[in-house]
């Protein structure tokens, strides 16, 4: 990446989160954005409406495409991620599916991180194989492996620089690399970090998404997605992406990468993607999101300070078998953590209770504060024993490689008062 390239930012991170994107409502004067409750919006006149239709002037049509609440969420997270342009859907899983439909045809290929979240790998895996897009995972904590398994089909490389379980931190740069050389977009899943910890353009990113349903909502209550760009991606390098660089028979004939430049992927996915299969963002919901980011700063500073410590005091508890924190200095990903985290290593991790799973069990049982379930990033601490749970139908093999054994338990730490938090663990434990 090259420093000297980046426009110099006007605020600081804590003002954007809570400032970016949002203004005083000019016909009321009301400070907080107002939820605009409306499926449409009136035309000036015939011509005003044909240029809106014609993408030749911006402004709100219908509120599938763009409405005011939620555009002032994509805004926010778009300066958040120091990014060019963002769009907003209903959930992480629509943001992941509108990238995927608006890079690949029939037949094509991506890579992906082994270490995704499962909901991805079975997303990836399965039901896009179904539309013709096919996955490929490879184990990205080693690069090489990545630069041996890319080949000249593959459209855009997907991963998560923070992935659950397991800690596991990638090199991003390192991989923001091999992306270049092929000529394809990398694309990071930004969820667990949040730009608070980890902005992926500053490494060579091009476009990040999010499950704003996690940390960026952060209170448990809100489905959303995000996807954005960082708007420095040449689609014109090869003939790989028609899609943004020919005539689109979809939108009369635009061309998306000519017409829109350094926004012409989000236009795209918005225009089309969006447009046509319909996974938009309620108004409400955008406000809710929008409530949530204003203290995303404050909750990531508590989140990982919280995390830190229940981490160290696990690994010196006599009923734990390990922790898997990329924070502690025994952690396989401390380096990579102190590098591309270097403000916390986030909230969300696993360790090993003594015992198995007639222990994980008890132990899911007899917290108090914890919440036993299946989420992460809520202001709540968080609790789940995979093998009882999300992978009780697998055998004990397929549960080990999948990093959910009989002993595994996953936490996901929330904000409240640290010593509650670990008297609670601590009072679990002792029932094991
Ligand atoms: C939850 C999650 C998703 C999916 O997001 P939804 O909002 O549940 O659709 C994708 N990636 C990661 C890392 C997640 O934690």
């Amino acid at each position: 990446m090259n420093e000297t390239e980046k426009e110099p930012e006007p605020y600081g991170f804590a003002t954007l989160a809570v400032h970016a994107g949002a203004r005083p409502d000019p016909t009321t004067g009301a400070r907080s954005t107002p939820i605009f409750q409306t499926n449409a919006y009136v035309f000036q006149d015939a011509d005003h409406a044909a240029e809106l239709f014609n993408l030749q002037t911006f402004g709100f049509i219908y509120s599938r495409l763009t409405n005011p609440t939620v555009s002032v969420l994509e805004e926010r997270v778009c300066a958040l991620e120091n990014g060019r342009g963002a769009v907003a859907c209903a959930t992480g899983h629509a943001a992941q599916f509108l990238i995927a439909a608006t890079l690949l045809d029939v037949g094509d290929e991506f890579i992906a991180s082994n270490n995704l979240y499962g909901g991805s790998i079975t997303q990836f895996g399965v039901s896009f194989k179904k539309l013709g897009w096919n996955c490929n995972f490879v184990d990205m904590t080693d690069p090489d492996k990545l630069r041996a398994a890319m080949n000249d089909k593959i459209k855009f490389i997907f991963c998560e620089i923070l992935a659950n379980p397991g800690g596991v931190v990638l090199d991003l740069a390192a991989l923001a690399e091999i992306a270049k050389e092929w000529g394809v977009p990398l694309v990071v899943d930004n969820t667990l970090a949040t730009p608070y910890l980890c902005r992926p353009f500053d490494w060579g990113a091009d476009i990040v998404v999010h499950s704003a349903t996690k940390y960026i909502g952060g209170h448990g209550n809100t489905m959303a997605g995000v996807v954005a760009e960082s708007g420095r991606f040449d689609w014109y390098q090869s003939d790989k992406f028609p899609s943004m660089t020919q005539p689109d028979p979809a939108y009369h004939g635009l061309t998306f990468a000519e017409t829109f430049g350094d926004f012409g992927f989000s236009m795209k996915m918005r225009a089309v993607a969006l447009r046509d299969f319909g996974p938009t963002l309620s108004a409400q919901a955008a406000w809710n999101v929008l409530q949530g980011v204003e203290t995303l700063p404050l909750r990531m500073e508590r989140h990982c300070a919280n995390a830190q410590a229940v981490a160290e005091f696990l690994s010196e508890h006599p009923k734990v078998a390990w922790v898997s924190y990329a924070g502690l200095p025994d952690s396989p990903y401390h380096e990579l953590a102190n590098k591309y985290l270097p403000k916390g290593a986030g909230a969300v991790f696993t360790f090993g209770v003594k015992g198995g799973f007639a222990a994980g069990e008890t132990v899911v049982n007899t917290v108090d504060i914890f919440s036993h379930l299946a989420n992460v990033g809520d202001t709540r601490s968080l609790i789940i024993h995979p093998a009882s749970t999300t992978h009780r139908q697998l055998t004990p093999e397929q549960r080990d490689a999948a990093g959910a054994g009989e002993d595994v338990i996953r936490l996901s730490i929330g904000i409240e008062t640290l010593e509650d938090i670990i008297a609670d663990l601590d009072q679990a434990l002792a029932q094991t």
